[in-house]
């Protein structure tokens, strides 16, 4: 007879192989699925995620955990598995099935909203689907519990421990850093700058670009034996298993800019889900503890590493190479400067190191009063604005290049936007504690070899896996928590350098 802690363990492997199982059907639509598969593709999906939800509700399993939970022969990994499985089944069991459904009805409706709302830049004909988003979601929140912020609900999904009370003097402090930080730079040239390099008429062919992602995914030390890269309009890193990880990353004839950043951010990405340790596969604790701590992953190789003096030392004259034409006479500073132009725009995913986080805290504020009903809908264009014209110092032209911009919310998905500036934060301090550890990482990185960093962020990141919440995870590596003293002290250094200014 199988003990409760083999019997709940058995749970878990069929539960992560029916989620790999739904990755790599969304990996497979946004990749090689054909146009006319989209109907049979919803069907499967859906069938999974039902079997998937019903096999971790299913009553056996609380009666599994409870018997585990008690067992005090529980090795510390044993119990932190039964401990995670538990929350997630908590969450899932307290989700009424019509509330489900009724999200996922009223999403898919939003998403047409909010496209028709584009086509014809009006707001307003969004506004009615994302109250009803906005009601299900209060809904929800209430549902799963909390302490009186709903947004607390909502950020437990992607930063598991995450509390607004934690998060908003945060986000308050780095805002009052960042917005005169902008504004020194704004309209100024970078020293070295070549405004014309990216954007104007080069073209970079198709093939250097694909072979140079590869390149610097290898020389990252991804394994392309556990893993592979394809092309899709919107980059993500999916897959079934971390010996199935599977990036992609998009091309651009105009500029090599977004395949080869790309490749380094969703790289990144797939370290993490393939550096987790082998005895912890198809287990709760093969996964990142965060959303946040994720996107550290990516946003380390793609800034700290990517956008740096040292990187480009090694892999300027690669570029140079793969484009003769483009580059001829062209320095490795003036790209390096190009690279990292600091410029108020309107777009998020379009924006610089600096101005980024302005475009998170914005949507962190609007989200919050949205959830805490304190901003009717119909003032939700002029609030993104007036903030917009108070941390960027520009206005939006239309919604679409305003409120209309990114999908989450027409997802109904709120919570999930401090995820990226979270990872901004951690990536910083994680990148300082990897300098102290390794001294000759600067002149490594210079050089090209890159496995010294994905070693240590192997060991101190990804192998650890779940077994500490993200916070308490960057500690252990840091000797602190979250903090924004390491991403601001590293802006002032080195866009002060860049821009020939003291910041
Ligand atoms: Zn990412």
């Amino acid at each position: 007879m199988d003990t409760p802690s083999q019997k709940l363990l058995a749970r878990m492997q069929e539960l992560r192989d029916l989620g790999g199982a739904i990755g790599l059907c969304t990996w497979d639509q946004e990749t090689y699925m054909p146009e006319g598969a989209s109907e049979g593709r919803a069907a499967i999906l859906g069938t999974l995620e039902s079997l998937s939800h019903e096999r971790l509700v299913a009553p056996e399993v609380g009666d599994w955990l409870e018997a585990s939970l008690q067992d005090a022969r529980l090795t510390p990994d044993q119990r932190r598995m039964s401990e995670l499985l538990k929350e997630d089944r908590d969450r899932a069991v307290k989700l009424p099935s019509s509330l489900v459904r009724e999200i996922a009805v009223e999403q898919s409706a939003a998403i047409s909203a909010w496209r028709q709302a584009r086509a014809e830049k009006d707001f307003q004909l969004f506004a009615p689907k994302l109250q009803r988003l906005l009601e299900l979601r209060r809904a929800q929140a209430d549902a799963w519990g909390h302490g009186g912020e709903r947004y607390d609900a909502l950020l437990e999904r992607f930063e598991r421990g995450m509390r607004v009370q934690r998060l908003t003097p945060v986000l308050e402090a780095l805002k009052a850093q960042l917005v005169p930080l902008v504004r020194a730079l704004a309209g100024r040239e970078p020293l070295q700058g070549r405004p014309e390099l990216l954007g104007g008429s080069r073209t970079y062919a198709d093939g250097a670009q694909w072979q140079l992602t590869l390149d610097v995914l290898a020389a990252m030390g991804f394994d392309f034996r556990a893993g592979r890269q394809d092309r899709s309009i919107h980059p993500f890193t999916g897959g079934s298993h971390p010996q199935d990880v599977r990036l992609t990353t998009r091309l651009e004839a105009s500029t090599p800019v977004p395949s080869f950043f790309g490749a380094l951010h969703e790289g990144g990405h797939g370290l993490f889900e393939q550096g987790f340790a082998e005895g912890d596969f198809r287990t709760p604790l093969a996964a990142s503890p965060s959303m946040g701590l994720h996107e550290s992953q990516s946003l380390l190789w793609e800034n700290q590493v990517g956008r740096g003096q040292a990187f480009w030392r090694h892999w300027f004259p690669r570029f140079q190479a793969a484009f003769p034409e483009a580059l001829a006479g062209v320095s490795e500073a003036s790209f390096h400067a190009e690279v990292n132009r600091v410029q108020p725009s309107f777009i998020r995913v379009e924006a610089d190191e600096v101005t980024y986080n302005l475009h998170v805290v914005l949507r962190y504020e609007l989200e919050l009063l949205l959830l805490r009903d304190a901003l009717p809908l119909s003032e939700l264009p002029g609030a993104w604005d007036a903030r917009m014209q108070q941390y960027l110092g520009i206005t939006p032209p239309d919604p679409v290049k305003g409120v209309l911009q990114d999908i989450h919310w027409a997802w109904g998905e709120f919570g999930y936007f401090p995820t990226y500036t979270l990872g901004n934060l951690y990536a910083a301090s994680l990148y300082a504690a990897a300098q102290r550890a390794l001294p000759t990482l600067e002149q490594d990185i210079a050089s090209g070899n890159l496995l010294g960093l994905r070693d240590y962020l192997r060991k101190n990141i990804h192998a650890p896996g779940y077994r500490l919440p993200a916070e308490e995870r960057v500690r252990a590596v840091t000797g602190e928590g979250l903090t924004d003293r390491d991403f601001v002290a590293y802006l002032r250094g080195k866009y002060g350098a860049l821009y020939g200014v003291s910041l």
